[in-house]
């Protein structure tokens, strides 16, 4: 599956269940992260993260979002 906006994203579909693969962009090690299918949709027509996931800790968003680990954003903006 090739998802808009999310370039490099590897998508699993698994029942309900979708798993999210990407290459962090910082240390290039890979970052996945599981969330359902519907809230996937609903990223996908345009929801906003913290609309569709409000469970989910922003490091955990991050991933979905940008491909990038909690702790590897903090040392982006830490560096
Ligand atoms: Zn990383």
């Amino acid at each position: 599956m090739v998802t808009p906006g999310m370039p490099g994203a590897q998508v699993t579909v698994i029942g309900e269940r979708v798993t999210i693969t990407r290459i962090c962009q910082w240390c290039n090690k890979p970052a996945s992260i599981e969330v359902g299918l519907d809230s996937f949709n609903e990223w996908c027509a345009g929801g906003h993260a913290q609309k569709v996931w409000p469970s989910l800790s922003a490091e955990q968003r991050e991933i979905i979002i940008s491909g990038t680990h909690g702790e590897c954003w903090d040392l982006m903006w830490t560096e």
